[in-house]
């Protein structure tokens, strides 16, 4: 494949190979995971993560973890346990090396982290805060202004380590007290709002979907992650720039236990790279809920969702979404990345695969009138115009056959090569085929309305594609059509982008406020012939269209719906 382009993570892995700076008996000297919270369905944001992760475990010959971040009881499900192993996994990464899963929640560390948070409690670095939740942001200042020591900020250690206990045991209720750390005498003062006494752990009276009624306290995210890093010796633990201010908590805390005996040193290091920001897109699993919960699509899994299921059933492929984060790089930089990165790697990983089909979306019937009712001639063309060793694919030439509305001027503007009927003396245009004859147009049917219901033509028998007598004619269009008689007729489902605004969400903007209404149009297209055999999941380039995939819910054998993953060309906006 292809070398993967350097970035400043791993310039920082190479660095700390060359020094051995994660050195450890037995243990890979990179390690590092990805850490979804249970909450919702992987997003293309996620992916990047997926593929920084998974990529250096995989370049480093390391090894990368599934972690679920579990620890907000009451917005996890197994259900996304389930689909964030299965985007996991379809996007070609793998937690399993030398026979071994390494799978792992943070709830399996509960037990754990509460042994620890017990021993800082003993050692004054931590201690139950019973102020009131007003009172505690209250005190707790802003940036720029020093925060106010809790009153109870300085009550003894068995104090707070009998509250700790009796928190654990039931004896309070959701918000009594809650557990903070204290990194210092004068920690409240930090000009880094996240070093105020930050909190280590909650009550909440909540069932959890895998440890059940066992714990009404629960860890904070700030707590567990660098502690769930050290337990499972991992080296680089790679987060999202918000996470920079973090940072020093992170290092005091994973520090803190390590002198404490709980982990062996090196500790894990924490280092920040930029969020993928993808235009025409919410990556926030939030607002794709609320697109989810209001009806807007008909589920995380709809094509116009930027989520993992999302983007696999409108078509995309995993190596498409690689070959994307490759070339977005990694950086410190924010920024917004263009949809048409996006569009642009799914072409170019499906342009040399795709098998070609001709599809007409939206029919209009062409008659050619010498041609004899009721017969047919074999017309055959590539599979992949790159690949002849995939053979031919065959659809018969008919009296009565459908072709694109567009190709089709009653007037003509200028440099209009497809059909135009004739006018006065002068003949009608001359057109071929595709893959069939030359033929010239000698006329319409119109409606009582004015539309244009039929083209006729005649044919040139000598014309065909293929045979000696096709050079004789030269013509500038070259049609796309299926036989009437033959054609599958069958639903494609046009995608277009969710949104118009290319910062949907950006500066507070109501994202809901600027969906695309034509994001789906559905039409009922003739097909050729040949893909009434077309299966789940088959992609296909139909020609001049773009590239289709045969509906992986929706399609039955005999009878699939198709889904148009991008347009050939970058056509937004033009
Ligand atoms: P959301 O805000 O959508 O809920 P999150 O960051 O809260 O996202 P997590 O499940 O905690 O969701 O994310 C798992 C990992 O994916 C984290 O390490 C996070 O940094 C990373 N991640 C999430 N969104 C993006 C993004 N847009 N770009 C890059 N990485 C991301
Ligand atoms: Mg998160
Ligand atoms: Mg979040």
């Amino acid at each position: 494949g292809n070398a993967p382009s350097s970035n400043f993570v791993r310039a920082i892995v190479e660095s700390d190979l060359a020094a051995g700076t994660h050195q450890r008996d037995g243990l890979p000297p990179v390690i590092t995971r990805f850490p979804p919270e249970p909450n919702g369905y992987l997003h293309i944001g996620h992916a990047k993560s997926i593929c920084l992760n998974f990529g250096l475990a995989r370049d480093y010959a390391g090894l990368c973890h599934l972690r679920f971040d579990d620890t907000n009881p009451e917005k996890e499900d197994q259900e996304y346990v389930d689909t964030i192993m299965d985007s996991v996994k379809w996007l070609g990464f793998s937690w399993e090396r030398d026979g071994q899963e390494h799978l792992y929640y943070a709830s399996d560390y509960f037990e754990q982290l509460y042994k620890m948070a017990e021993y800082l409690i003993e050692k004054g670095y931590a201690y139950v805060d019973s102020q009131s939740a007003e009172d505690m942001a209250k005190n707790r200042g802003n940036f720029g202004t020093p925060g106010t020591n809790s009153p109870f900020r300085d009550r003894p250690a068995a104090e707070s380590l009998q509250l700790f206990r009796d928190m654990r045991a039931g004896k309070y209720k959701d918000g009594e007290h809650i557990l903070r750390a204290k990194m210092s005498e004068d920690a409240m003062a930090s000009p880094v709002m996240t070093n105020r006494d930050p909190a280590l752990y909650r009550i909440r009276h909540a069932h959890h979907h895998r440890t059940g009624d066992a714990w009404c306290i629960y860890p904070m995210y700030d707590y567990t992650h660098p502690i769930s890093d050290a337990i499972e010796n991992i080296t680089h633990s790679l987060c999202t720039l918000e996470f920079q201010d973090h940072r020093p908590f992170y290092d005091w805390l994973v520090e803190t236990l390590a002198e404490g005996g709980f982990f062996k040193k090196p500790v894990p290091r924490q280092y920040e790279f930029a969020r993928l920001n993808l235009t025409y897109v919410v990556t926030s699993k939030r607002k794709l809920r609320a697109l989810v919960d209001d009806g807007t699509v008909t589920g995380w899994d709809d094509p116009r969702m930027p989520t993992i299921v999302g983007l696999r059933r409108r078509g995309y492929t995993p190596e498409s979404i690689q070959l994307f984060c490759e070339r977005i790089g990694v950086s410190k930089a924010d920024g917004w990345i263009d949809m048409g990165t996006l569009e642009g790697a799914l072409r170019d990983d499906l342009d040399p695969k795709a098998p070609r089909a001709i599809a007409v979306l939206r029919p209009l019937k062409l008659i050619v009138d010498n041609f004899p009712e009721g017969e047919s001639v074999e017309c055959s063309s590539p599979v992949h115009p790159h690949h002849p060793e995939l053979g031919k694919r065959t659809f018969p030439f008919t009296r009565e056959l459908w072709i694109e509305q567009e190709d089709f001027m009653e007037t003509p503007t200028k440099g209009y090569f497809r059909f135009t009927p004739p006018v006065g003396d002068q003949p009608g245009s001359r057109v071929r085929l595709k893959y069939g004859y030359v033929v010239e147009c000698t006329g319409y049917d119109k409606d009582a309305d004015g539309n244009v219901t039929a083209v006729h033509v005649k044919y040139f028998e000598d014309s065909k594609s293929g045979t000696p007598g096709a050079d004789n004619y030269k013509v500038k269009g070259n049609i796309t059509w299926v036989s009437a008689a033959g054609a599958l007729e069958a639903e494609v489902r046009l995608y277009d982008r969710l949104f118009l605004d290319p910062q949907p969400d950006a500066g507070g903007k109501d994202f809901k406020s600027v969906l695309n209404p034509n994001a789906l149009e559905t039409v009922t297209a003739y097909l050729e012939p040949g893909m009434k055999d077309a299966v789940a999941d088959q992609r296909f380039q139909f020609e001049r269209h773009g590239y289709f995939v045969a509906d992986r819910v929706d399609s039955k054998p005999g009878k699939p719906v198709f889904n148009r993953v991008t347009t050939l060309k970058d056509s937004w906006g033009k």
